[in-house]
């Protein structure tokens, strides 16, 4: 059986580690590598080894280190087929999603090529007589990044590349239940000239996590994953004063407006709801229906129904399977709970067989409509493909049933009307907002910016946001002194 390696000092190795975890294929359940939990020694390699270089790599020169990102990025893109292919394998995305999660993340990494213009400080002269005021931005040391199932390829390039860019050295812990992508990306990474230990990679669960979150030369934590987890991240990482960025789970609310354009309503629900398998932290999960709109409800289920997941050589699939058999059981669990909580289950997607695949994790697409706010699957993330509805009278009811929910990663509102537009974006209590856009993930010159339960911490990931999360600013206040004469200690005496 493959074992995934672990990257520690510029070296692939075989952990000593006698506990491992199966990677397996969810549209088949076969085991395709084991990923070992690392040694406690194996950590500490990692840890040291990224101190260690972190001496020498925040010296180099800046343009060395964004021309790293430059050939990375030339390289990613050579091999995004590759990449993709092995996110189908082990996650079972389709092939099209597959690459689009490869391609968000070559995205970041061309950004983080800019590093030079991003990481420019300040400067103003004569903040007093002959007195200059300037800054720099400095790397903070080592950084770590734990990842989700998700988007094994967008996520850890959402991190590594800008905070090494920085002038940091990074730790990554990738999820265990689908790290052949990101090993993948250490690989290329490696190859497009990034010297030894500055990546390294580690692999495990709690365990791992735990070191790095207690070790006192990590001095900043990104992570991107579930609300209990995070929530847990941040306060034991806060607690031992290092840097955190959390981002959480979420329930994304589009809300539809009578003078929508129908037609982009329809279609664009159906892509944004059950996408991906509904594994996306941005999915639409419900749709708030204001006024008569809610009259294109049935036509809507038709089109949901229309779709279907299967395997990712399937070009007709919409989605592939969900990631475990416990995911597809727990949503399935939840759809049960919401028809006998009342809500109207027009489209059961329990117990979906997909020809050929008989021990695939599939959901099919389900909807609910008449969904109410105390109800179980309105409060909890379901992060599968299930689709939500509700109906309020105006959108000043729409924004206060969403200002209520205690997540605020994304939000859209459809409609032709540019004052109800504006007034969404002003009002609404959600980071991310998409006019006529189903899920408005910014591109890396801007940042994510989740609000609420769905993010802990005050910097979020890419754009200026990030390297301001990943660097330290130091402000020097200068003066010097004409030694020739002795005008200055004049002076000097004069401002005091
Ligand atoms: P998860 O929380 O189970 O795992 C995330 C990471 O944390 C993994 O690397 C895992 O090994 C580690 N981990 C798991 N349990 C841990 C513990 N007890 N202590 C320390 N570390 C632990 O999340 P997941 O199931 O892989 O990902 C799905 C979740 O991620 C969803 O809730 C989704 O909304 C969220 N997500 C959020 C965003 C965002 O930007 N807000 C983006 C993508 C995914």
């Amino acid at each position: 059986m493959k074992q995934v390696p672990l990257f520690i000092d510029g070296q692939w190795i075989s952990s000593k580690s006698k506990r491992v975890i199966d990677v397996t294929n969810p549209a088949t359940q076969k085991v395709i590598a084991q990923v070992p939990c690392a040694t406690m020694d194996e950590m500490q390699k990692a840890i040291s080894s990224a101190k260690e270089t972190f001496k020498v790599w925040k010296d180099k020169p800046i343009m060395e280190r964004a021309r790293v990102m430059m050939r990375y990025a030339a390289l990613l893109k050579e091999h995004q087929e590759e990449l993709a292919g092995i996110i189908c394998e082990e996650l079972g995305k389709t092939h099209e999603d597959a690459m689009g999660d490869v391609w968000r993340g070559i995205e970041v990494v061309e950004h983080a090529a800019n590093i030079p213009s991003m990481m420019m400080g300040e400067t103003v002269e004569n903040v007093a007589t002959s007195i200059d005021t300037y800054s720099y931005t400095q790397p903070l040391g080592v950084c770590v990044g734990i990842t989700p199932f998700n988007f094994p390829a967008m996520i850890p390039l959402w991190m590594f590349p800008l905070s090494i860019a920085c002038g940091n050295t990074f730790i990554l812990k990738p999820s265990e239940q689908d790290p052949l992508c990101p090993t993948r990306l250490a690989e290329l990474f490696e190859q497009a000239g990034a010297p030894k230990g500055v990546l390294q990679v580690v692999h495990g669960d709690k365990e791992q996590v735990d070191v790095l979150l207690h070790d006192e030369a990590v001095k900043a934590i990104s992570f991107v994953g579930s609300v209990s987890v995070g929530q847990y991240i941040y306060k034991t990482a806060t607690d031992n004063m290092k840097r955190v960025q959390s981002f959480l789970g979420a329930k994304n609310h589009m809300v539809v407006m009578p003078d929508a354009n129908k037609a982009a309503v329809i279609n664009n629900i159906v892509g944004a709801s059950v996408g991906a398998a509904g594994q996306r932290c941005m999915a639409i999960s419900v749709a708030v229906f204001v006024g008569s709109a809610k009259e294109w409800i049935p036509e809507i289920k038709e089109k949901l129904a229309s779709v279907r997941p299967g395997h990712y050589t399937d070009s007709e699939a919409a989605y592939g399977p969900q990631i475990t058999p416990a995911a597809k059981n727990r949503i399935e669990d939840l759809i049960a709970i919401g028809k006998k909580e009342g809500a109207n289950c027009v489209l059961d997607g329990s117990n979906f067989k997909v020809a050929g695949f008989p021990d695939g994790n599939w959901v099919g697409p389900t909807m609910f409509t008449d969904v109410s706010t105390e109800m179980e699957i309105y409060k909890q993330e379901i992060f599968g493909p299930v689709f939500l509805t509700m109906n309020v009278d105006s959108l000043d009811d729409a924004i206060e049933l969403i200002n209520a929910n205690p997540y605020g990663n994304g939000t859209s509102i459809f409609t032709s009307s540019g004052f109800a537009a504006r007034k969404y974006q002003h009002e609404i209590e959600v980071g991310q907002v998409g006019i006529n856009i189903p899920i408005p993930v910014p591109l890396p010159f801007f940042s994510f910016t989740g609000w609420k339960g769905s993010f802990a911490g005050d910097q979020h990931a890419y754009g200026k946001q990030a390297v301001k999360f990943y660097t330290e600013t130091k402000t020097i206040t200068a003066r010097w002194y004409d030694d020739s004469s002795d005008k200055n200690n004049a002076d000097e005496s004069a401002d005091a």
